[in-house]
């Protein structure tokens, strides 16, 4: 699903990613932990198609993504990846199906198509009395949830997410990993999963440590069988 490698990254004389492989399966939910600094956000960001490696090959999906014109990119971006962030970033002024449906607008899905796809997943997530609410209406956890309805909606081959529980209580923050196994049985997602917390680093197939700037370890948590 994702290949990406020997990737390599400097903000100036600051060298962040010095050749970083990552490969993740079909249906896999990998996380990546480590320290502070380590690397994590500029190598999810890179995976992601959101910033550019200095050095290195990236496919997703099956598409080299380097071969793309920035337009191509972007229609690539929206329709096979989808992020999750920390903050949720939904749209204070829409509710939250509302929210749900942007991206599928921007990949020019009807509204009718695109409001029963967006309230069949609210519906999934727990979120089916939550509809009609702006997000300063929600919990938490529910934004959150939101947000991952809005990631889900295009279908993307791939998810990333970037401390997603970050912002929420350990309950809410364990329910939230939860989840992407869930998906995953689901619909078959794949998630990469950016963490510094140790536990929630645990409940992955698959957990990659990072440290200054390259992967220093893996450790196989559960074996995964792809269909
Ligand atoms: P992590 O997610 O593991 O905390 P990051 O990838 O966010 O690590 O950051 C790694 C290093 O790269 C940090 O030292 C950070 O200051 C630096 N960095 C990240 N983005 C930029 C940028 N746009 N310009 C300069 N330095 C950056
Ligand atoms: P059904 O309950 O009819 O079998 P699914 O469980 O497959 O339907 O899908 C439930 C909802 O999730 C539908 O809105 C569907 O469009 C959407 N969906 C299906 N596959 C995915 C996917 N891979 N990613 C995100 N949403 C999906």
């Amino acid at each position: 699903m994702l290949k990406a490698t020997n990737l390599h990254k400097a903000y100036g004389n600051l060298e962040i990613l010095k050749g970083v492989d990552l490969f993740v399966e079909k249906g896999e939910v990998v996380s990546i932990v480590g320290a502070s600094g380590a690397g994590k956000s500029t190598l999810l960001h890179i995976a992601g198609t959101l910033d550019k490696a200095d050095q290195g090959s990236l496919i997703i999906d099956g598409t080299d993504v380097r071969s793309l014109n920035p337009k191509r990119l972007s229609a690539f971006r929206n329709s096979r990846i989808g992020f999750i962030f920390q903050f949720h970033h939904l749209l204070p002024e829409f509710n939250a199906i509302e929210n749900v449906c942007i991206p599928a607008y921007i990949a020019n899905k009807s509204k009718k198509e695109a409001e029963k796809n967006a309230s069949e997943l609210l519906e999934m997530l727990g979120l089916k009395d939550r509809m009609t609410h702006k997000p300063t209406e929600l919990s938490g956890g529910e934004q959150q949830r939101v947000a991952v309805a809005r990631a889900l909606i295009n279908r993307p081959a791939i998810i990333f997410a970037d401390e997603p529980s970050g912002n929420l209580d350990s309950t809410n923050a364990k329910e939230l990993h939860k989840l992407f196994f869930d998906l995953r049985n689901h619909f078959g997602q794949t998630f990469v999963v950016v963490t510094h917390n140790e536990e929630l680093a645990g409940m992955a197939d698959r957990e990659l440590l990072m440290k200054d700037g390259k992967i220093v370890g893996v450790e196989q948590l559960t074996r995964i069988v792809t269909g």
